[in-house]
């Protein structure tokens, strides 16, 4: 038997021990839907987890989305009216931004490889892009001449250091990502000859750390850097968009991030700043800390079977839309995700099981020796912290099977 992940508190059972995900039975949604694969997404648990971090931050600090995470249409249009920016991240998330609600000013465009399609679209539209690199920014500033527009432009710098403890780390070192902070001085003077409107900076050292002190600790790094470069340019930035790195326990033994710690860790932080900072607006920007908890992802056991002792629960989802769970999605070692019998929720675990996908690859495992309440054909698995890097960060058309299905209740 191997352990799973800690069940997100706040999901229970009605009398007949179903699963509830925002007050509805797992079972009556799926009815709802026409079919299995789902993910539901709880709007309930985003707002209370956009309060949860309005709460424990300093206010004044602005809260983006960094839609990447999920990019649900109905789920991003809820998430515009209460999140003060969206973070794209490609042309096509930027076209959903803005079909989301959320107003072209508060979108900012990140992502090494922007095409001058995508430059342009962002500058027309009047979002700002964070640039990537020194020749990002010469095209930037070549299209926004030739459309004859101001480009908003901020520079996203690639750190001298990363966040320690998170799952992807996306600064520190040789990086794809930002302008290495040495040369950004440089790089913004130009743009500010240039004439156009700086935004200030985007630092975003990296993902996925469940460490408050170390994510204070990076904020701390994160804004002393803004200041030195701030210093340095002579100007002070508008913006200085710290990034996240908020994770959420996905493993045995995965405990969450203290928000409140870290938000006292921020306030006490900003009190101190450079003076040079002293009128610069901060933001940080989360994709899985806000919506992966919300997430439930249920699939229906189709077939029952034993193989030299071992049980198997086959169901009709697997890694085409949970590359995460199945232990593909940048994991060295697989480990189980949180996973439950919907059907049978909170009832005492009774037998050691492995519940797998429908595809023809020994990858398709979405619960590895899991000890769960009995379970047959027909009923319901749900994996939980699925509400991010879910259903678009999955390969869905692999052995033809296609998208789940999708409702945010
Ligand atoms: C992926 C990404 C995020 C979101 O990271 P999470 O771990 O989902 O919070 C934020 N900003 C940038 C630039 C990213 O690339």
């Amino acid at each position: 038997m191997k352990p799973h992940g800690p069940i997100p508190p706040g999901f229970c059972a009605d009398s007949d021990g179903m699963l509830l995900i925002g007050g509805d039975r797992a079972e009556a949604l799926a009815d709802m839907a026409g079919d299995t694969p789902l993910f539901v997404y709880d709007s309930a648990m985003l707002t209370a987890r956009v309060a949860e971090w309005r709460a424990a931050m300093p206010a004044g600090v602005q809260l983006h989305y960094a839609m990447k995470a999920n990019p649900y249409a109905p789920l991003l249009a809820f998430m515009a009216g209460l999140v003060d920016g969206f973070d794209v991240a490609s042309g096509g998330e930027l076209k959903a931004a803005l079909a989301s609600g959320m107003a072209a000013g508060d979108i900012s465009f990140a992502g090494p490889g922007k095409r001058d399609r995508e430059l342009e679209a962002a500058i027309a539209a009047g979002a700002t892009l964070n640039l990537e690199s020194a020749g990002e920014a010469t095209r930037a500033l070549s299209i926004a001449g030739h459309l004859g527009l101001t480009p908003s432009l901020a520079v996203r710098v690639n750190p001298d250091f990363d966040l320690k403890g998170s799952g992807m780390k996306m600064g520190g070192g040789a990086k794809p990502f930002g302008v290495d902070a040495a040369e950004v001085p440089a790089l913004v003077r130009r743009l500010l000859d240039a004439g156009a409107d700086w935004q200030g900076f985007h630092i975003f050292a990296g993902s996925q750390a469940l460490d408050s002190a170390a994510i204070a600790d990076t904020q701390a790094q994160t804004v002393a850097l803004a200041a030195r470069l701030a210093n340095e340019i002579g100007v002070t930035p508008p913006l200085v968009n710290l990034g996240g790195g908020m994770g959420v326990p996905y493993f045995p033994g995965d405990k969450p991030v203290d928000a409140a710690a870290v938000g006292v860790a921020l306030g006490e932080t900003l009190e101190a700043r450079d003076p040079v900072l002293a009128k610069s607006h901060f933001a940080m920007e989360l994709g899985r800390w806000l919506v992966a908890e919300a997430g439930v992802y249920l699939t229906r056991i189709v077939d029952r079977k034993t193989s030299h002792g071992e049980t198997f629960l086959v169901t009709d989802g697997g890694l085409h839309h949970q590359l995460a769970a199945s232990g593909n999605f940048g994991t060295v070692i697989r480990r189980n995700y949180p996973i439950a019998v919907a059907s049978a929720f909170g009832a005492e675990p009774a037998e050691t099981v492995s519940v797998v996908g429908c595809l023809c690859t020994p990858l398709d495992r979405l619960g590895d020796q899991v000890t769960l309440p009995h379970a047959g054909v027909g009923d319901l698995i749900a994996i939980f912290q699925a509400g991010a890097y879910g259903a678009s960060a999955s390969p869905a058309t692999f052995l033809g099977q296609g998208p789940a299905r999708e409702m945010l209740v």
